[in-house]
């Protein structure tokens, strides 16, 4: 009970649970809390990729074109096989013209280049991606490079990365975009929180960190060299996890109510699960992320999204 009751002034002092989302003056959440068992709500990345894709087919239907999404892949590593062919279907079943692009393992560098150069040309491409990782003799940053810009809806060629640092329209990442919308279902307000994102990479870390500055969070980036990263987690009111350690992330790092998003994708004894131990974290933050069906899910919806964005300025 004494825990409970500290527990309960805790969620009082910090103040940062959906108030909002949930209706309840903070006095009433008090006494709910001290009652109730701790756990955290789930964040259903399935029911938020849903949204957004029935606002992507509206879009579309408001437009009244067939935006065009060509993926591609070389090479045969089974993850990609299963991604590229998961994006082509998704955009064909939310109205955009999905294409499947399939080059062998053997293909050079000039060959994938002369590729996206026709592709950037063609009219009827809105949208490219060059699924990662590539074979060896091709180098991914010369291929990203590569790509138009305006046709870049993974958001990873300079142009838009150099944007989104400066907080200006840009193509963004789709894993950073579907984490930013995850924590927007929970009605828990980003500007002024401390936000921590653990993990620095191109694709995830970074621009998550960027999308989080703009919104106005305080925000702190750990990565392997950050000292007493425990201590620095657990200030954090929302705190991302973008690691690729699986459940790296465990209780004692999380404050109590924090908005935990859980980006990882591990395998452990064949199981997928996050990188943060969410059994023991779901008892202590105020809302999370499962994995599976969390931030996975929202990565496609997000890339349909960029498409329609990309086809609507291009052709608009
Ligand atoms: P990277 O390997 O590129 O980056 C991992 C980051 O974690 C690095 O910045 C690294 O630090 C940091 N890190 C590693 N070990 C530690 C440690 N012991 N302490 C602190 N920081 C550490 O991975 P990604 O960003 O590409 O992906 C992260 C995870 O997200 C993976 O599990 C990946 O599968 C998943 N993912 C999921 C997606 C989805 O759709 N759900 C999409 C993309 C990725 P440093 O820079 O110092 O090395």
């Amino acid at each position: 009970m004494t825990a409970l009751v500290i527990t309960a002034l805790v969620h009082l002092s910090f103040s940062m649970r959906g108030d909002r989302a949930r209706g309840w003056p903070v006095k009433t959440k008090v006494t709910l809390v001290s009652a109730a068992a701790m756990a955290a709500q789930l964040i259903d990345g399935k029911a938020v990729a849903k949204v957004l894709e029935a606002e992507v087919a509206a879009e579309i239907a408001r437009l009244g074109i067939r935006p065009g999404l060509v993926a591609v892949r070389v090479g045969n590593d089974p993850a990609s096989e299963i991604y590229v062919r998961n994006k082509a279907k998704k955009a064909r079943e939310l109205g955009l013209e999905g294409t499947e692009l399939v080059f062998p393992e053997t293909m050079t560098e000039s060959a994938l280049l002369a590729e996206v150069a026709r592709l950037n040309a063609d009219d009827a491409v809105d949208g490219i991606l060059v699924q990662l990782p590539l074979p060896k003799q091709i180098d991914p940053k010369k291929v990203i490079d590569a790509i138009d810009p305006a046709k870049d809806v993974d958001g990873f060629h300079p142009a838009n990365v150099g944007l989104l640092h400066l907080g200006r329209p840009a193509l963004v990442p789709c894993t950073p975009s579907g984490v930013m919308r995850l924590i927007d279902s929970t009605g828990v307000a980003i500007e002024g929180k401390r936000a921590v994102v653990i993990g620095r990479s191109d694709i995830v870390g970074k621009p998550v960190a960027a999308l989080l500055l703009a919104r106005n969070a305080t925000v702190t980036i750990c990565h392997s060299r950050t000292r007493d990263l425990a201590a620095v987690a657990r200030e954090a009111e929302i705190l991302v996890a973008a690691i690729g350690r699986a459940r790296f992330v465990t209780a004692e790092m999380i404050r109590p109510c924090a908005v935990v998003i859980d980006v990882g994708i591990n395998r452990i004894d064949g199981k997928l699960c996050g990188d943060v131990d969410f059994q023991a974290a779901k008892e202590t933050a105020g809302w999370i992320t499962p994995v599976p069906g969390g931030v996975g899910p929202m990565t496609i919806a997000v890339l349909m999204s960029n498409t329609v964005r990309a086809a609507a300025r291009r052709r608009t």
